[in-house]
């Protein structure tokens, strides 16, 4: 999405050479998606024209997995399948859990089987360094990446300072990288806001919200982030002022955020902050629109929120910010996911008897979730907001594709986004780029040890025959016996 005017990159990469390559009819000569040759060997993607984009098909695989080389594909498909086999995970989960794990041979053994499976499917590398090597690897093949370091919870203001760091070291190392590899730059806010400052803060917002005349000294008139429908249960009497201390501490946290959006702005790189628990998101909006306030400017957003389409209250906070954003000129920008808190959420609001924020059924979430997407796409189209289409799910890319082409939104557009996550979802990645739309993958990174909640998560939503990587090893394993089927009659051929 970024188009970064002076990137620093690396001249010498050989960019030409697509190792990946599964079809011999792309030779190594051929610039890999019709990027075209500087004289100096260095590779430049064409400027992008407004052709429309094609709808999505993964019918095709040979075309889906043209860029992906047989070993690649294996290995994945391999990972996959040992993740839906439920009792592999499962065991996985158990000994990781248990005390076994205090042994220091079995603690290395596991972290070594994990590293050389689940780590090297769903993750980037231990550091920049690794993960700017996936991501290099990514954009041959076509696809842009999401660097997210794998971070502490801050608790004080040394670990959010440490935390700012290493986000600031993270966007740093993209200029390293070939011009517009990377798409986004992305921060949770409670990496860089103690939590509990997060939770008064959010309490003040609400009460202000429920009672207009309620005075915050410190608030800064921004976008509305609240409906009469949110959730306002998590504060349920008057809560007191922020102290001196508290109300010092949100302004480090405005800063170390101002300092974020201004290396996202030097970089050339918007910003995706990241949505978390309804009890800190009323905060954390606020923090954000607060920045893009500062930053969005010359009618592309620097800064994104995320709208999570599972809650209740989604599509009403979404339209009454952008409309609120249109009025102030202000170009807004938001990340659609369905969301990942849904059973914290849901006890959190029986414990204290009230309903549940999240929708009733899970239709109704994908309901929301494409009427936010149609929603936004015709912001997109008429040009004042950009959107990030943040999914696994192949029916809402298929909604929004079809959406797009019929709005006459362009290949090329760089208002318009999907992402996915690293191992996840790599037939509907693959199936939107090649029908001309800009695809980015989220690239966790960071030490084994530390990502190891991350790949839990993931093991969890993998596990199963009917798991989310179902269409995925259909994908794959259909690909694989194609390459292994033309191999044998010598057809065209794999590498
Ligand atoms: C690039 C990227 C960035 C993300 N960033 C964030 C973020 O900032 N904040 C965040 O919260 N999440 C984030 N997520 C996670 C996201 O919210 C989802 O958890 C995940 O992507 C699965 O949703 P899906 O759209 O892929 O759809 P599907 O693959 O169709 O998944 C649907 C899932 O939605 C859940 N669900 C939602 N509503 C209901 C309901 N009413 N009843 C039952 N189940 C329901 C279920 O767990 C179900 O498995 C991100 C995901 C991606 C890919």
């Amino acid at each position: 999405m970024a188009m970064r005017s002076s990137p620093k990159l690396l001249c010498n990469l050989p960019y030409i050479v697509r190792s990946l390559n599964s079809s011999s009819s792309i030779v190594a000569t051929v610039p890999p998606l019709g990027l075209s040759e500087k004289a100096d060997g260095t590779v430049v993607k064409p400027v992008a024209v407004a052709s429309p984009c094609s709808t999505l098909n993964l019918d095709d695989v040979e075309k889906l997995f043209k860029s992906v080389s047989t070993v690649q594909l294996l290995r994945s498909s391999l990972n996959l399948h040992m993740a839906a086999f439920g009792p592999v995970v499962e065991l996985g989960m158990w000994v990781m859990r248990s005390r076994l794990v205090e042994t220091a041979i079995i603690r290395e053994f596991i972290l070594t089987t994990v590293k050389h499976t689940f780590y090297e499917h769903f993750c980037a590398g231990e550091n920049v360094e690794e993960a700017s090597r996936t991501l290099q690897r990514l954009w041959n093949d076509g696809l842009t990446g999401i660097l997210d370091y794998s971070l502490e919870d801050a608790t004080d203001n040394d670990s959010c300072d440490r935390n700012l760091e290493e986000f600031l070291k993270t966007v740093d190392s993209t200029k390293f990288l070939p011009p517009s590899s990377v798409s986004f730059a992305c921060v949770k806010i409670s990496a860089i806001c103690p939590i509990s400052l997060l939770g008064r803060v959010s309490d003040l917002l609400r009460w202000k919200h429920k009672d207009p005349t309620f005075y915050l000294p410190w608030k800064r008139d921004t976008m509305p982030f609240l409906t009469n429908a949110s959730p306002f249960y998590h504060t349920l009497k008057r809560p007191d002022p922020l102290t001196a201390e508290e109300e010092k501490d949100l302004q480090l946290t405005h800063q170390r955020l101002m300092k974020l959006c201004q290396k996202c702005l030097e970089t050339n790189l918007p910003l995706l902050v990241d949505a978390e628990y309804t009890s800190v998101q009323p905060a954390i909006d606020y923090l954000t629109y607060c920045a893009a306030i500062d930053f969005n400017k010359d009618g592309f957003p620097i800064v994104f929120g995320t709208i999570q389409a599972y809650l209740k209250d989604s599509k009403q906070r979404m339209v009454q910010a952008t409309e609120a954003a249109e009025k102030m000129g202000i170009p807004i920008g938001f990340k659609l996911v369905r969301g990942a808190y849904l059973s914290s959420e849901t006890q959190i609001a029986s414990s204290l008897g009230f309903c549940s924020p999240i929708h009733g059924s899970i239709k109704e979430t994908h309901a929301c979730y494409n009427d936010c997407t149609s929603f936004m796409l015709e912001k997109v189209a008429r040009g004042s907001a950009a959107v990030v289409l943040a999914t696994h799910n192949l029916e809402s890319g298929k909604v929004a594709t079809m959406k797009a082409q019929e709005l006459g939104i362009g290949k090329g557009n760089e208002k318009l986004q999907f992402a996915q996550l690293k191992g996840m979802a790599e037939g509907l990645s693959y199936g939107l780029k090649s029908a001309g739309f800009q695809v980015s993958k989220y690239l966790p990174f960071g030490p084994v040890e530390k990502v190891m909640p991350y790949l839990l998560r993931r093991a969890e939503e993998n596990k199963g025959l009917l798991s989310a990587s179902t269409l995925d090893r259909q994908l794959m394993s259909k690909e694989l016996k194609r390459r292994l089927k033309a191999a044998i009659l010598g057809g065209k051929t794999t590498k």
